[in-house]
């Protein structure tokens, strides 16, 4: 419960940017929402009634509860923290209507990339028909397995989330240990999630969904039933924070990776930041920028 990096860069830029998403698309996937966060204890309770004197918190603190409010669904005898500013994007819905757009602009092809057919010539890379300036890897944790890339320190960072359903609607999104995001179909909820750095299994387990049971026995005062189990990598690096840029050694090569635990959120403002610096129109910040792992290139290739 602190303050996350950037967070007025990367709020703003995201609420503009999927709600502009929505028009263009013509299609509903971003949700503005509160989350309430039951407190765990009186020392909770005040600690958070000083943290409102705090002016880089305060805009995005809309309640404190000192007695419980919410508890006719979940567990708040201390109260809790109501936060604005935040909500859910419907990524199945958002990605579908992007693809949907681009293919109706002939700028989608479907299928797995294959490295081995990528040429790199003095006028840029050819890959199939296609001739390009420069390619943008955007692979998430497959990095690893790639020629161009290997490299580059993105580690899995596994995740297992269940689906379940509830004999009621919930009033808000609830985030103690586990949130709840509502999905498409009434009184289902996306739970999540588990942080996994060692076990990883591409599959779901029994341990990922006791984990998940067991904190939403903590959360919830209302019954539900499991109705599905999912997992899923994120692509963290060794800082927390995005990975952009040329690759060292290979200027037609992007990287555009690292979005880590926060890809809803940061994707819209470090796309962008991208895109800026490929126009020629600004530079990567240093604290995203792929050269601060220079040395990591040069030890295992020697190209820088
Ligand atoms: C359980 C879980 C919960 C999460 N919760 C949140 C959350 O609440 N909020 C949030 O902001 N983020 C969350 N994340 C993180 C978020 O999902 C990531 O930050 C985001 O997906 C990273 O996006 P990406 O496009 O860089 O990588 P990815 O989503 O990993 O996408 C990479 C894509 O490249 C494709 N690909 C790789 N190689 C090839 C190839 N050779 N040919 C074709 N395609 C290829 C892969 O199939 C994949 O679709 C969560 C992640 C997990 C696993």
């Amino acid at each position: 419960m602190t303050k996350t990096w950037m967070a007025e860069s990367v709020f703003a830029e995201l609420h503009q940017f999927y709600s502009w998403a929505e028009k263009k698309l013509n299609h509903r996937f971003f949700y503005p929402q509160s989350i309430y966060r039951p407190f765990l204890s009186a020392e909770e309770q005040n600690e958070w009634m000083g943290k409102t004197a705090d002016q880089a918190l305060r805009h995005y603190i809309q309640e404190i509860f000192l007695r419980s409010r919410y508890g006719h669904q979940v567990n708040d005898p201390f109260g809790g923290l109501l936060l604005k500013e935040c909500g859910y994007l419907d990524v199945m819905a958002f990605l579908k209507a992007v693809k949907n757009k681009l293919l109706s602009s002939h700028a989608y092809v479907s299928g797995r990339f294959d490295e081995v057919k990528l040429r790199m010539e003095l006028s840029g890379i050819r890959y199939d028909d296609f001739i390009a300036k420069k390619i943008i890897f955007c692979n998430g944790t497959a990095i690893k397995n790639s020629s161009f890339g290997s490299s580059v320190p993105v580690r899995p960072l596994k995740g297992e989330t269940l689906v379940i359903e509830t004999p009621e609607n919930l009033e808000l999104i609830y985030n103690r240990g586990v949130y709840m995001v509502p999905m498409r179909e009434i009184n289902t909820y996306k739970v999540g999630a588990t942080y996994d750095s060692k076990f990883l299994t591409a599959d779901i387990t029994s341990a990922g969904r006791e984990e998940l049971q067991n904190k939403l026995y903590e959360l919830l005062n209302i019954r539900f039933k499991i109705i599905s189990q999912d997992w899923g990598f994120r692509p963290t690096t060794p800082d927390r924070k995005p990975i952009l840029g040329m690759l060292p050694g290979n200027e037609n090569v992007v990287i555009f990776n690292g979005l880590g635990t926060k890809g809803v959120s940061l994707a819209p403002y470090f796309s962008g930041h991208l895109l800026n610096w490929l126009l020629g129109e600004g530079e990567i910040q240093s604290e995203v920028n792929i050269n601060r792992f220079k040395s990591l290139f040069s030890k295992s290739t020697g190209a820088v």
